[in-house]
């Protein structure tokens, strides 16, 4: 529908006396409605007679606001998208919403893996299937596969990989970390996991918007938050290829026990990497190069 600006302004102002951020109302404003922020902001400088075209009437867009002002319903929920990386994602309340900070671990690894892109990869506890997707998209010819306990997560991860890497070679398998994957153990070369970090008895303090309406199995590690970033960490070197890579994301104060564990269960060349912010929330690690069986080749392991 065509609009006046000054109608869709003063709309805003009036939204915005209800509560909420502006960044957040904005955010709607351009997934839900269609404007996009760039345009909001010339409007909001200049533009009092422009006409602007949306996606959906304002009463419906109020009502998308105040459901998320009323019940903390994430954005990303009501609008059933998220703009992640170079990608449009479907969410839904099945999944993890993706992070900011989890695009680092992509990036990670295509800069890491930037000369030899792996013949097989993996993701652990795939969600949504961000990561899955992107890897995909970058390597069109390496086999993926990703793995998630829950059956919807793995129905939502799917939908993404068929719309927005429709070419895709990854295997979905619905089971706990490396169990599902038995078959192709030592052949991986690079393996990637967010899994859930966060001290159990912190979970009911995360923002309602979190807590409320994300699965607390995505969110929730144990009692020290290491529960699954052990499991990950523990079935690696058998799991990798020779020389393979683990990336793996953790919480903010966790970079040094995620180190430790990722030694102990005998990975070589191991760091941590940063987030934007400059706190370590990556660790990385490779299982120790071994002389025999001779280096993997994509053709001969078969899917
Ligand atoms: N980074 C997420 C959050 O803080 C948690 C992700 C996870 O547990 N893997 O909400």
């Amino acid at each position: 529908m065509e609009l006046g600006s000054a109608a869709l302004l003063a709309w805003r102002g009036v939204q915005l006396a209800k509560g909420g951020q502006s960044s957040s109302l904005d955010w709607l404003i351009d997934l839900a409605g269609g404007v996009s922020r760039n345009v909001l902001q010339r409007l909001l400088l200049d533009a009092p007679h422009a006409m602007v075209s949306l996606h959906l009437p304002l009463d419906e867009l109020e009502q998308l606001w105040e459901r998320h002002l009323a019940f903390d319903e994430p954005l990303q929920h009501l609008v059933g998208r998220c703009p992640w990386r170079d990608l449009l994602l479907e969410v839904s309340p099945a999944a993890l919403i993706p992070r900011q900070e989890t695009e680092l671990l992509v990036d990670l690894a295509l800069s890491l893996l930037e000369r030899e892109p792996p013949c097989r990869w993996a993701d652990l506890g795939t969600g949504s299937g961000a990561m899955a997707v992107s890897l995909s998209r970058a390597w069109p010819h390496s086999t993926g596969h990703a793995v998630d306990l829950s059956g919807a997560a793995l129905g939502l991860a799917e939908r993404n990989l068929v719309s927005l890497s429709p070419h895709h070679r990854c295997l979905l398998h619905q089971g706990s970390w490396w169990d599902p994957l038995k078959p192709w153990w030592g052949s991986f070369d690079l393996v990637v996991s967010n899994p859930p970090y966060i001290p159990h008895s912190l979970v009911a303090d995360l923002d309602a918007v979190v807590r409320d309406h994300e699965p607390h199995l995505a969110l929730s590690g144990g009692e020290d938050g290491l529960d699954s970033l052990r499991a990950v960490i523990s079935g690696a070197a058998q799991a990798l290829s020779s020389g393979g890579l683990l990336l793996i994301e953790h919480h903010h104060d966790q970079s040094d026990s995620v180190l430790q564990l990722m030694q102990e269960s005998g990975l070589v060349q191991i760091s941590a990497a940063s987030d934007l912010e400059g706190v370590k929330r990556f660790a990385i690690g490779r299982s120790p190069l071994q002389s025999s069986p001779p280096p993997g080749n994509c053709n001969v392991a078969g899917a």
